[in-house]
Protein backbone atom coordinates (compact mmCIF):
# COMPACT_ATOMS: atom_id res chain seq x y z
CA UNK A 1 0.00 0.00 0.00
CA UNK A 2 0.59 3.41 -1.19
CA UNK A 3 1.92 5.67 2.30
CA UNK A 4 -0.20 8.11 2.65
CA UNK A 5 1.42 11.71 1.92
CA UNK A 6 0.86 15.35 3.10
CA UNK A 7 -0.31 18.76 2.69
CA UNK A 8 1.34 21.93 4.02
CA UNK A 9 -0.06 25.36 3.53
CA UNK A 10 2.17 27.73 2.91
CA UNK A 11 2.32 31.72 2.90
CA UNK A 12 4.27 32.94 0.16
CA UNK A 13 4.51 36.16 1.42
CA UNK A 14 3.54 39.35 -1.14
CA UNK A 15 5.95 38.15 -3.96
CA UNK A 16 9.28 38.64 -3.78
CA UNK A 17 10.49 35.09 -2.63
CA UNK A 18 13.39 36.26 -0.58
CA UNK A 19 9.76 37.10 1.41
CA UNK A 20 9.00 33.37 1.96
CA UNK A 21 9.83 32.84 5.34
CA UNK A 22 13.40 29.93 5.51
CA UNK A 23 10.42 27.38 6.73
CA UNK A 24 8.39 28.03 4.09
CA UNK A 25 11.41 27.99 1.12
CA UNK A 26 12.21 24.49 2.93
CA UNK A 27 9.17 22.62 2.41
CA UNK A 28 8.53 24.32 -1.00
CA UNK A 29 12.05 23.27 -2.37
CA UNK A 30 10.68 19.01 -1.60
CA UNK A 31 7.54 19.59 -2.19
CA UNK A 32 6.32 16.93 -5.37
CA UNK A 33 3.61 18.56 -5.86
CA UNK A 34 2.69 22.58 -5.88
CA UNK A 35 -0.49 24.25 -6.16
CA UNK A 36 0.03 27.58 -6.67
CA UNK A 37 -1.75 30.77 -6.78
CA UNK A 38 -2.13 33.92 -8.77
CA UNK A 39 -0.72 36.37 -6.05
CA UNK A 40 2.63 35.52 -4.28
CA UNK A 41 5.74 34.13 -5.23
CA UNK A 42 4.98 32.72 -8.80
CA UNK A 43 8.50 32.63 -9.96
CA UNK A 44 9.35 29.11 -8.16
CA UNK A 45 10.45 26.60 -10.99
CA UNK A 46 13.75 26.78 -10.35
CA UNK A 47 13.60 26.44 -6.65
CA UNK A 48 11.71 23.00 -6.90
CA UNK A 49 12.50 19.57 -7.65
CA UNK A 50 12.86 18.84 -10.85
CA UNK A 51 10.32 16.60 -11.62
CA UNK A 52 8.03 18.63 -9.50
CA UNK A 53 4.47 18.99 -10.74
CA UNK A 54 3.25 22.74 -10.96
CA UNK A 55 -0.61 23.37 -10.90
CA UNK A 56 -1.96 26.93 -11.24
CA UNK A 57 -5.52 27.59 -9.78
CA UNK A 58 -5.32 31.42 -9.86
CA UNK A 59 -8.03 33.32 -9.02
CA UNK A 60 -8.95 36.33 -10.67
CA UNK A 61 -11.09 39.02 -8.98
CA UNK A 62 -14.26 38.23 -10.49
CA UNK A 63 -13.74 34.83 -12.28
CA UNK A 64 -12.63 31.84 -10.24
CA UNK A 65 -10.82 29.33 -13.15
CA UNK A 66 -10.66 26.63 -10.36
CA UNK A 67 -13.44 26.20 -7.68
CA UNK A 68 -12.31 25.62 -4.23
CA UNK A 69 -14.08 22.19 -3.35
CA UNK A 70 -11.80 21.16 -6.86
CA UNK A 71 -8.66 22.31 -5.10
CA UNK A 72 -9.62 20.64 -1.95
CA UNK A 73 -10.24 17.65 -3.81
CA UNK A 74 -6.89 18.07 -5.60
CA UNK A 75 -4.54 18.74 -2.77
CA UNK A 76 -6.75 15.16 -1.02
CA UNK A 77 -5.81 13.48 -3.83
CA UNK A 78 -2.25 14.09 -4.48
CA UNK A 79 -1.77 12.98 -0.81
CA UNK A 80 -3.29 10.34 -0.60
CA UNK A 81 -1.03 9.05 -3.86
CA UNK A 82 1.74 9.44 -1.30
CA UNK A 83 2.99 12.43 -2.32
CA UNK A 84 4.19 16.16 -1.08
CA UNK A 85 2.02 18.71 -1.90
CA UNK A 86 2.31 21.97 -1.00
CA UNK A 87 -0.49 24.60 -1.38
CA UNK A 88 1.47 27.70 -2.10
CA UNK A 89 -0.76 30.89 -1.32
CA UNK A 90 0.09 34.64 -1.27
CA UNK A 91 0.52 36.45 1.71
CA UNK A 92 -0.56 34.68 4.89
CA UNK A 93 -3.26 31.18 4.72
CA UNK A 94 -5.32 32.20 7.16
CA UNK A 95 -5.84 36.14 6.30
CA UNK A 96 -8.56 35.62 3.51
CA UNK A 97 -7.22 33.15 1.91
CA UNK A 98 -9.54 30.63 2.69
CA UNK A 99 -6.57 28.43 3.98
CA UNK A 100 -8.89 27.35 7.12
CA UNK A 101 -11.27 25.66 4.06
CA UNK A 102 -8.10 23.61 2.79
CA UNK A 103 -6.82 22.48 6.50
CA UNK A 104 -10.90 21.69 7.34
CA UNK A 105 -11.18 19.23 3.79
CA UNK A 106 -7.77 18.18 4.19
CA UNK A 107 -8.60 17.29 8.39
CA UNK A 108 -11.74 15.22 7.28
CA UNK A 109 -10.33 13.65 4.61
CA UNK A 110 -7.28 11.65 7.66
CA UNK A 111 -4.35 13.74 5.46
CA UNK A 112 -1.84 15.16 7.73
CA UNK A 113 -1.73 18.97 7.27
CA UNK A 114 0.17 21.37 8.47
CA UNK A 115 0.50 25.22 7.95
CA UNK A 116 3.33 27.84 7.89
CA UNK A 117 2.30 31.00 8.65
CA UNK A 118 3.62 34.24 5.43
CA UNK A 119 3.90 37.63 5.34
CA UNK A 120 0.69 38.98 5.14
CA UNK A 121 -0.19 41.66 2.42
CA UNK A 122 -2.03 43.27 4.98
CA UNK A 123 0.58 44.62 6.72
CA UNK A 124 3.82 44.23 3.93
CA UNK A 125 1.88 45.97 1.33
CA UNK A 126 1.53 49.27 2.79
CA UNK A 127 4.90 48.69 4.76
CA UNK A 128 6.15 49.14 1.38
CA UNK A 129 4.84 52.20 0.33
CA UNK A 130 6.57 53.58 4.33
CA UNK A 131 2.99 53.61 5.85
CA UNK A 132 3.40 51.52 9.71
CA UNK A 133 -0.42 50.15 10.47
CA UNK A 134 -0.12 51.62 13.58
CA UNK A 135 2.43 54.35 14.86
CA UNK A 136 2.85 55.78 18.37
CA UNK A 137 0.63 58.80 19.13
CA UNK A 138 -1.15 58.45 15.51
CA UNK A 139 -2.73 54.79 15.30
CA UNK A 140 -3.74 52.33 18.34
CA UNK A 141 -5.31 49.02 16.27
CA UNK A 142 -5.71 47.96 13.00
CA UNK A 143 -8.53 46.72 11.52
CA UNK A 144 -8.34 44.37 8.74
CA UNK A 145 -11.39 43.82 6.03
CA UNK A 146 -11.94 42.72 2.82
CA UNK A 147 -13.81 45.19 0.42
CA UNK A 148 -16.32 42.39 -1.64
CA UNK A 149 -19.21 42.93 0.73
CA UNK A 150 -21.35 45.89 2.38
CA UNK A 151 -19.37 47.08 5.63
CA UNK A 152 -20.42 46.00 8.80
CA UNK A 153 -20.89 48.26 11.65
CA UNK A 154 -17.82 47.14 13.34
CA UNK A 155 -15.71 48.68 9.94
CA UNK A 156 -17.91 51.60 10.17
CA UNK A 157 -16.89 52.53 13.53
CA UNK A 158 -13.40 51.85 12.41
CA UNK A 159 -13.10 54.01 10.05
CA UNK A 160 -14.79 56.62 12.24
CA UNK A 161 -12.06 56.14 14.47
CA UNK A 162 -8.99 58.98 14.79
CA UNK A 163 -7.09 55.91 16.42
CA UNK A 164 -7.67 53.07 13.62
CA UNK A 165 -6.01 52.14 10.65
CA UNK A 166 -8.45 50.14 8.67
CA UNK A 167 -7.01 48.06 5.90
CA UNK A 168 -8.89 47.10 2.91
CA UNK A 169 -7.96 43.86 0.90
CA UNK A 170 -9.67 42.62 -2.23
CA UNK A 171 -11.26 46.72 -2.02
CA UNK A 172 -10.13 48.12 -5.94
CA UNK A 173 -12.94 47.72 -7.68
CA UNK A 174 -15.57 48.31 -4.88
CA UNK A 175 -13.86 51.31 -3.94
CA UNK A 176 -17.17 53.86 -5.17
CA UNK A 177 -19.40 52.20 -2.24
CA UNK A 178 -17.15 51.55 0.53
CA UNK A 179 -16.72 55.52 0.16
CA UNK A 180 -19.94 56.17 -0.49
CA UNK A 181 -20.82 53.89 2.44
CA UNK A 182 -18.18 55.68 4.59
CA UNK A 183 -19.06 58.96 4.19
CA UNK A 184 -23.00 58.30 5.04
CA UNK A 185 -21.40 56.92 8.20
CA UNK A 186 -19.88 60.06 9.14
CA UNK A 187 -16.70 59.88 8.10
CA UNK A 188 -14.93 63.12 7.53
CA UNK A 189 -13.89 63.64 4.03
CA UNK A 190 -10.34 64.82 4.86
CA UNK A 191 -9.44 61.17 6.49
CA UNK A 192 -6.68 60.31 4.82
CA UNK A 193 -6.99 57.40 2.41
CA UNK A 194 -3.46 55.47 0.50
CA UNK A 195 -3.59 52.96 -2.09
CA UNK A 196 -1.04 50.34 -2.57
CA UNK A 197 -0.70 48.66 -5.81
CA UNK A 198 1.67 45.46 -6.47
CA UNK A 199 3.32 46.09 -3.42
CA UNK A 200 6.85 44.89 -3.01
CA UNK A 201 6.95 44.81 -6.88
CA UNK A 202 9.03 46.50 -9.24
CA UNK A 203 6.05 48.14 -10.17
CA UNK A 204 4.63 49.19 -6.86
CA UNK A 205 2.92 52.16 -6.90
CA UNK A 206 0.67 54.37 -4.19
CA UNK A 207 -1.97 56.63 -4.68
CA UNK A 208 -2.51 59.21 -1.69
CA UNK A 209 -5.29 61.15 -1.13
CA UNK A 210 -8.84 61.31 1.00
CA UNK A 211 -12.29 59.94 1.63
CA UNK A 212 -13.58 62.52 -0.46
CA UNK A 213 -11.16 63.08 -3.74
CA UNK A 214 -9.71 58.89 -3.48
CA UNK A 215 -12.57 57.79 -5.98
CA UNK A 216 -11.55 60.50 -8.60
CA UNK A 217 -7.98 59.82 -7.94
CA UNK A 218 -8.51 56.52 -8.23
CA UNK A 219 -10.28 57.01 -11.47
CA UNK A 220 -7.40 59.07 -12.86
CA UNK A 221 -4.70 57.35 -12.25
CA UNK A 222 -6.36 53.93 -13.13
CA UNK A 223 -5.56 51.87 -10.01
CA UNK A 224 -5.91 48.14 -10.32
CA UNK A 225 -5.60 45.15 -8.39
CA UNK A 226 -3.85 43.83 -6.51
CA UNK A 227 -3.59 46.98 -4.24
CA UNK A 228 -4.32 47.20 -0.56
CA UNK A 229 -5.90 50.29 0.73
CA UNK A 230 -5.00 51.95 4.15
CA UNK A 231 -7.43 54.56 5.65
CA UNK A 232 -6.12 56.49 8.54
CA UNK A 233 -4.02 58.98 9.91
CA UNK A 234 -0.90 56.49 9.37
CA UNK A 235 -1.75 56.93 5.23
CA UNK A 236 -0.78 60.59 5.21
CA UNK A 237 2.41 61.12 2.80
CA UNK A 238 4.16 63.20 5.94
CA UNK A 239 3.73 60.77 8.61
CA UNK A 240 7.25 59.49 8.80
CA UNK A 241 9.19 62.36 7.23
CA UNK A 242 6.98 65.63 8.00
CA UNK A 243 8.79 68.33 5.41
CA UNK A 244 9.25 66.21 2.24
CA UNK A 245 6.90 62.99 2.34
CA UNK A 246 7.70 59.59 1.71
CA UNK A 247 9.23 58.57 -1.72
CA UNK A 248 6.49 56.15 -3.71
CA UNK A 249 7.88 52.63 -2.20
CA UNK A 250 11.07 53.88 -0.07
CA UNK A 251 11.92 54.62 3.13
CA UNK A 252 14.54 57.08 3.08
N1 LIG B 1 -3.78 35.85 2.12
C1 LIG B 1 -3.39 37.09 1.50
C2 LIG B 1 -4.58 37.92 1.06
C3 LIG B 1 -5.43 37.27 0.00
S1 LIG B 1 -6.69 38.31 -0.58
C4 LIG B 1 -2.48 37.87 2.44
O1 LIG B 1 -2.36 37.54 3.61
O2 LIG B 1 -1.85 38.83 1.97
C5 LIG B 1 -5.96 39.04 -1.99
C6 LIG B 1 -5.74 40.52 -1.77
O3 LIG B 1 -4.53 40.74 -1.08
C7 LIG B 1 -5.60 41.34 -3.02
O4 LIG B 1 -6.85 41.66 -3.60
C8 LIG B 1 -4.92 42.58 -2.50
O5 LIG B 1 -5.83 43.41 -1.80
C9 LIG B 1 -3.98 41.98 -1.48
N2 LIG B 1 -2.62 41.74 -2.00
C10 LIG B 1 -1.94 40.57 -1.97
N3 LIG B 1 -0.68 40.72 -2.45
C11 LIG B 1 -0.57 42.03 -2.79
C12 LIG B 1 0.49 42.83 -3.33
N4 LIG B 1 1.69 42.31 -3.60
N5 LIG B 1 0.25 44.14 -3.54
C13 LIG B 1 -0.94 44.69 -3.25
N6 LIG B 1 -1.97 43.98 -2.75
C14 LIG B 1 -1.79 42.68 -2.51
Amino acid sequence: MTRIGRVDLIGGGPGPLDLLTLRAWRRLTDADVVVMDRLGPVDIRSELKPDAEVIDVGKHPGHHPVPQDRINALLIDRARAGLHVVRLKGGDPFVFGRGGEEVAACLAAGIPVEVVPGITSAVAVPQAAGIPVTHRGVATAVHVVHGQTELTASTRAALRDEQVTTVILMGVSALPRIVADALRAGVPADRPVAIVERGHHHDQRTTRSTLGDIVLDAGRTRIRNPAVIVVGDVARADLLLPSAGVANGVVP
